[in-house]
């Protein structure tokens, strides 16, 4: 991943880069930090870059030229490919992990910093796909905030935390805050370590862990808790057609989907970065009071209500692309797996991938897929001998055995441990199987998934 900082202050964006675990990221050319200044793109014969405001009042502002300048050194002169640009303002969205994972499935990401009082508008208005804030202070220029989220970014780029450090289970997942974490001593100042860390009973210390992370984030932060409990409390009533609105249940309990409204069994809520929004109900009356709450721009709805289709399509233009069985497992234990060696997918063996899972037109989103830690291989003497993943939005599939291993265990092997993946992040494992597909269907039932009765429908603008 690499980031181009435009600043008048090159040399903060490099010492604040030169250590620790980003030094390292950056030697091992996992990431690439490119500071650019502005200033060496000025104009003017003594390198001026600001000047009065129009209008008057205190301060001076960063004039658009330069900064144009700056920017078009990396971006180039092609209108049609803007690489994502972000100016970092206290008049920004506020950056938040979510926000951190957004960014970090770019290839490269411009940073742009302002200075004194800001950027002339007009440039911002060319340049800029995004404004961000750190937060709700004024700070004296763009460089720190630029540091923030490059740090933040950095460390979910696959490979630059080491196996020692891990971006997984941390604050603001499925919105609560970590619980607490003790070393050695076990005694220390009298405190002891609580025991339960002891006891080696895995079950029981993620249980306490999970208690914990409720505890404190109702104690600290109650406005996230708030959503936590909203979301809990909607799956719980969901839950009563577990089948039918599994979908929906495994996106608010993992925390995937961000719940936008819902009574009684009707839910309406939208994912992660807002392309795709998540309906359930029973008819067309509940399904257009929950599309009356749609505040974005979706591509895609996905939904259990037939009786909704030609509303979407004559109201919002939206038309069934797929509609599918839904098959859920619906049990709480883990699956047993005959073949142990399954490990998240490598990057560098994507080309495998591609030429087994619908070709080139599938790279961009295997490679999605894979940064987000949600595509696995089998091996099999050292070689991949299959695969499996979990779509964006949630469903388990992608399943693929080389020809070679068909008749061995590797494929319900593969199956299996995507639905313990789903149960162990307190998911509930599902799939999507398309109406003509009955042999992924029979497999399935053959595993102990049960099939519901409603159909889903995936429908796109
Ligand atoms: N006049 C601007 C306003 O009131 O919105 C504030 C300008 S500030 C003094 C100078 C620069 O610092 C900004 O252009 C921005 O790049 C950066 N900056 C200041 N506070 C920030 C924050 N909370 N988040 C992100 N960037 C910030």
């Amino acid at each position: 991943m690499h980031f181009h900082v435009l600043t008048l202050f090159p040399e903060m964006i490099d010492s604040g880069c030169d250590h620790s675990i980003l030094k390292r990221a950056i030697a091992k050319d996992m990431i690439q930090v490119n500071a650019i200044d502005i200033r060496e793109f000025s104009q003017d014969k003594h390198k001026k870059v600001d000047d009065y405001t129009y209008g008057g009042g205190a301060g001076m502002l960063m004039q658009a030229q330069p900064v144009f300048d700056a920017w078009k050194s990396i971006a180039g002169d092609d209108e049609t490919k803007k690489p994502r640009t972000i100016y970092v303002t206290p008049q920004g969205q506020t950056f938040t992990q979510k926000l951190a994972k957004e960014f970090a499935k770019e290839e490269d990401l411009v940073i742009l910093c302002g200075h004194y009082e800001g950027i002339d508008e007009r440039v911002l208005d060319e340049i800029v796909t995004d404004r961000v804030s750190i937060g709700d202070y004024v700070l004296t220029g763009g460089e720190l905030p630029a540091l923030v989220m490059i740090d933040a970014i950095s460390r979910l780029v696959p490979g630059v935390l080491g196996s020692e450090e891990s971006a997984q289970a941390e604050s603001f997942e499925n919105d609560l805050l970590e619980y607490p974490q003790y070393s050695r001593p076990e005694v220390w100042h009298d405190k002891a370590v609580p025991e339960v860390l002891l006891s080696g009973d895995h079950k029981k210390i993620e249980a306490w862990r999970r208690e914990e992370a409720k505890k404190r984030t109702e104690k600290w932060r109650p406005d996230l808790y708030k959503l936590y409990i909203e979301r809990e409390l909607t799956a719980k009533r969901l839950s009563k057609h577990k089948k039918d609105n599994a979908y929906m249940i495994d996106a608010l309990l993992t925390g995937r989907a961000k719940l936008v409204f819902a009574w009684g069994e009707a839910a309406i809520a939208v994912s992660e970065g807002g392309t795709m929004v998540l309906l359930c109900c029973d008819n067309a009356a509940e399904g257009t009071e929950l599309l009356a709450h749609l505040e974005n721009d979706p591509e895609v709805i996905l939904h259990n209500c037939e009786e909704l289709n030609p509303i979407l399509d004559e109201k919002y233009g939206f038309r069934v692309g797929d509609e599918c069985f839904q098959s859920v497992y619906t049990q709480h234990t883990a699956l047993p797996i005959a073949h142990k060696d399954i490990r998240p997918y490598p990057i560098d063996q994507i080309d495998y991938a591609v030429a087994n899972y619908g070709g080139e037109d599938h790279r961009s989103y295997l490679l999605e897929r894979m940064q987000s830690g949600e595509f696995f291989a089998a091996y099999e003497d050292g070689e991949i001998a299959g695969f499996c993943g979990v779509h964006g939005g949630g469903s388990l599939g992608m399943l693929y055995v080389d020809p070679k291993y068909r008749r061995s265990s590797i494929g319900s092997s593969l199956a299996s441990y995507l639905v313990n993946w789903s149960l162990e992040r307190g998911g509930v494992p599902y799939a999507h199987i398309r109406l003509s597909n009955i042999a992924s269907l029979k497999m399935q039932e053959k595993m102990g998934l049960y099939v519901a009765k409603k159909h889903v429908f995936w429908t796109y603008k």
